[in-house]
């Protein structure tokens, strides 16, 4: 591919994600997916696009889990600038105990077992329907704060957070070492 196809597709790329982000509906989502399906280059380019952000992808994945993953992503940048916060108490999905809000922030994720329930797009904003397990994956020390990388174990999806105070990490910060169950 020439410099020109290049810069040619990088800009319907960019054009494309403009409209893929106006997407709402599932149904919407859907259509566009199958768009994208018939259409290898678009597919190639969302791919190498996600890839650069640091998702894994397959170019197995469907045309609309792709898009999923790309509105995922445009959400999750759009955060700082407009945050939506619907904090509330829960039942954790793994270990069965009711979990108060926190003094402070959201709380996304049980402090014992450390496990959540992927309800979010937007961290806080309670707009996902998938309603998996989300695993922890990895323990992060950032400059004295930890950080616990989550996915999803019903749906693609992948996210990191700020891990809380009370949160009980493991000490090897290994997720080996997380409770089995209770
Ligand atoms: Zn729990
Ligand atoms: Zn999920």
């Amino acid at each position: 591919m020439g410099i020109e196809d290049n810069n040619r597709s990088t800009d319907e790329l960019k054009a494309q994600i403009a409209v893929w982000t106006t997407l709402r509906t599932r149904g919407e989502i859907k259509r566009a997916g199958k768009e994208l399906d018939r259409n290898a280059s678009m597919k190639e380019a969302l791919i190498s696009y996600l890839a650069g952000e640091g998702w894994a992808v397959s170019s197995a994945e469907a045309g609309k889990k792709l898009i999923r993953r790309l509105l995922d992503r445009e959400a999750n940048a759009q955060v700082r600038k407009n945050p939506i916060h619907l904090n509330e108490s829960f039942l954790c999905i793994f270990c069965g105990q009711q979990i108060d809000l926190p003094k402070e922030g959201i709380r996304d994720h049980c402090p014992l077992c450390l496990r959540g329930r992927h309800v979010d797009i937007v961290p806080g904003d309670r707009a996902a329907d998938c309603r998996g397990c989300l695993q922890p994956t990895r323990f992060e020390l950032v400059g004295g704060t930890v950080w616990i990388e989550y996915a999803c174990t019903t749906c693609p999806h992948i996210y990191r957070v700020r891990a809380h105070p009370e949160d009980q990490i493991p000490h090897s910060l290994s997720v080996v070492d997380l409770p089995k169950s209770v």
